[in-house]
């Protein structure tokens, strides 16, 4: 993260494209304005993606960590800014502040086997994980993406999806809350997913990213199937302000959201991470 007072000035990003992904959800694709280098950051970290004249959002990235000139995001269009971002067009100047936060355990998982549970929109920030892993698929066992989202018209990165799906080496499980009738895959929560996920409960990183509801559920079975609390990380996505820890928005009981995650460790935040707000 860029020091103060860098950290709260936004730098000049122009849009190269603005890509359709479902009905209320686009992917935003931004190169440096000012003819600056490329964007480092690391799998899991996020942006705060000013508006001009209308507001700043945190944003996670959603692009491959090693094409470092075109920055990534996914957003879905549910308020002001996000609905401002949607309008904007090839061409048209945004200001960006980060990378912020902690960031997916790819590094530290090597020689494991690693699983990656996503619902809905959470498949943006474990993107750039899934990037580094196939990237880097020798240094891992098996590695299984669990991908759940309320209807087919939710899933994000279908041609994508088809061409993990198509890797001998990657387990990919979908599924989807409702379907019409004519629809031949798996039907349920994401969930009912991970008892057939093939990875080594010992020897297993998890990597969960969602709707609040949905990590809970996901933590307990992926505990039931014997992985542990240490081994565990979530993404809290909860509203926030500043991306500094001063604003104390994004406050979760000891700690900030903002810089102390949005990636946690789930054993460190077992305690509070049932409740809804604290
Ligand atoms: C670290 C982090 C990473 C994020 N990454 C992404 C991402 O990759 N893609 C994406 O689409 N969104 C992401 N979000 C959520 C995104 O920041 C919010 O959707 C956005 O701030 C809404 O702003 P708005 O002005 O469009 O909506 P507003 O007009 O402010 O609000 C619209 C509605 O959304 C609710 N809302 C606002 N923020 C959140 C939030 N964080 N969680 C739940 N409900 C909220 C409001 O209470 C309100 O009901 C992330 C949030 C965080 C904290």
């Amino acid at each position: 993260m860029a020091g103060l007072p860098g950290s709260l000035v936004p730098s000049p990003f122009r849009v190269q494209r603005v890509r359709r992904e479902t009905y209320d959800t686009f992917t935003i694709e931004l190169e440096p304005a000012n003819g600056a280098d490329g964007f480092p950051f690391a799998a899991g970290q996020f942006n705060m993606l000013y508006v001009f004249g209308v507001g700043e959002v945190p944003i996670s990235i959603s692009g491959d960590p090693t094409k470092r000139q075109t920055l990534v995001h996914t957003v879905r269009a549910v308020g002001t800014v996000t609905q401002a971002l949607r309008r904007l067009k090839r061409g048209d100047v945004v200001g960006v502040r980060g990378p912020f936060g902690t960031h997916w355990p790819v590094e530290e998982a090597v020689g494991s086997d690693v699983v990656v549970v996503a619902g809905g929109i959470g498949l943006a920030p474990l993107r750039p994980a899934l990037y580094y892993l196939l990237s880097n698929r020798e240094k891992y066992g098996r590695i299984a993406l669990v991908y759940g989202a309320r209807t087919l018209q939710d899933l994000l990165y279908k041609s994508e999806l088809e061409k993990w799906r198509s890797h001998l080496d990657l387990e990919v499980e979908v599924s989807v809350d409702t379907a019409a009738a004519s629809w031949r895959g798996n039907v349920g929560v994401v969930t009912t997913l991970i008892p057939r996920v093939q990875v080594d409960p010992f020897h297993t990183v998890a990597l969960v990213c969602g709707p609040e509801v949905m990590m809970r559920f996901t933590v307990r079975e992926l505990e039931s199937r014997g992985i542990e609390p240490e081994d565990i990380f979530i993404s809290m996505e909860r509203n926030m302000k500043c991306a500094i820890g001063f604003c104390g928005h994004c406050q979760f009981g000891s700690t900030f959201i903002c810089k102390d995650g949005p990636v946690f460790c789930y054993a460190e935040i077992q305690p509070f991470f049932a409740k809804r707000e604290i």
